[in-house]
């Protein structure tokens, strides 16, 4: 099983794999740039070079990347849209740069028009994506906590995107248990996690589905809040992600946490946790 968390790239970007290590990573996840704003600063020649070498030697793998806050892939305001799609092509190029495989975006939202235009114009933005990374970097869409003028909260609707694009090869799914709880996918018990699961195979296919984004929710089942929290202390409880870690259709997926960052647990600890609801450790 391969576990991990999202990691920090203060300082410069390679520093990711030292603080990855210490934290007891097989995999991780970064930002490629700061997260918070539109601008990237540019990499330095010797940081990408110190990163692609870990990349080769650390035996931690794969890195995954995560998209920056601010872009909204299915903006219909035309100004939101252009710096959307310059962020993304941005991030996906420094990909690129430094052999990251996976890049993950989230839902957008249809903000200003109907649900039939930011859907156009999400998947749109995910076809330029493609044309400048190729066969380089697998674009992961993950799954929104749902609500009004959302365009991922519904896994059929995500099917509906990677149908769309055409190409399963580039375009697979990222399931993040907290946003899925908040949406209506239930996960609190063994029959509840094989329903889910269910959609997700129906709809998807399990194949498709590389990473989970493994989250316990502050926010109520149906919420569509976004608000994560520690592994078994949060709505979906240690039950439902005893059955997620346990479940044979999850057996070879990625597990990457983006639990919060405070004094009740640190991010060992969550990882720590999760391994320790893994049964068959061998299996
Ligand atoms: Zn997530
Ligand atoms: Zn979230």
């Amino acid at each position: 099983m391969k576990i991990g968390c999202h990691v920090s790239i203060a300082g410069s970007i390679d520093l990711s794999f030292k603080r990855a290590k210490e934290k007891g990573c097989t995999t991780f996840q970064i930002f490629l740039k700061n997260p918070r704003g539109w601008s990237a600063k540019a990499l330095e020649k010797e940081a990408v070079v110190r990163f692609k070498n870990q990349v080769v030697k650390s035996g931690i793998s794969p890195v995954f990347a995560h998209i920056s806050y601010l872009p909204n892939l299915a903006s219909l305001d035309k100004t939101v849209n252009k710096k959307s799609i310059e962020s993304l092509l941005i991030e996906l190029e420094r990909c690129k740069t430094l052999t990251i495989p996976y890049f993950i975006i989230h839902g957008g939202s249809h903000t200003g028009g109907s649900f039939k235009q930011g859907f156009d114009t999400y998947v749109n933005s995910i076809l330029k994506g493609l044309e400048i990374v190729g066969n380089k970097v697998t674009i992961l869409v993950e799954n929104s906590a749902g609500g009004k003028n959302s365009i991922t909260g519904d896994i059929t609707r995500i099917a509906k995107i990677l149908e769309e694009i055409g190409d399963e090869r580039f375009v697979k799914f990222c399931f993040d248990t907290c946003h899925g709880f908040g949406a209506g996918y239930d996960l609190r018990n063994k029959k509840a996690v094989t329903n889910t699961l269910a959609v997700i195979e129906s709809n998807i296919g399990i194949e498709n589905l590389i990473l989970i984004h493994a989250n316990d929710s502050k926010g109520d089942f149906m919420s569509h809040r976004d608000i994560h929290d520690h592994i078994g202390l949060g709505r979906i409880g240690e039950e439902g992600f005893k059955q997620l870690v346990n479940h044979p259709l999850l057996k070879n997926k990625f597990w990457i946490l983006e639990t919060p960052v405070n004094k009740i647990r640190s991010d060992i600890e969550n990882i720590n946790f999760l391994l320790s609801l893994v049964e068959n450790k061998k299996g």
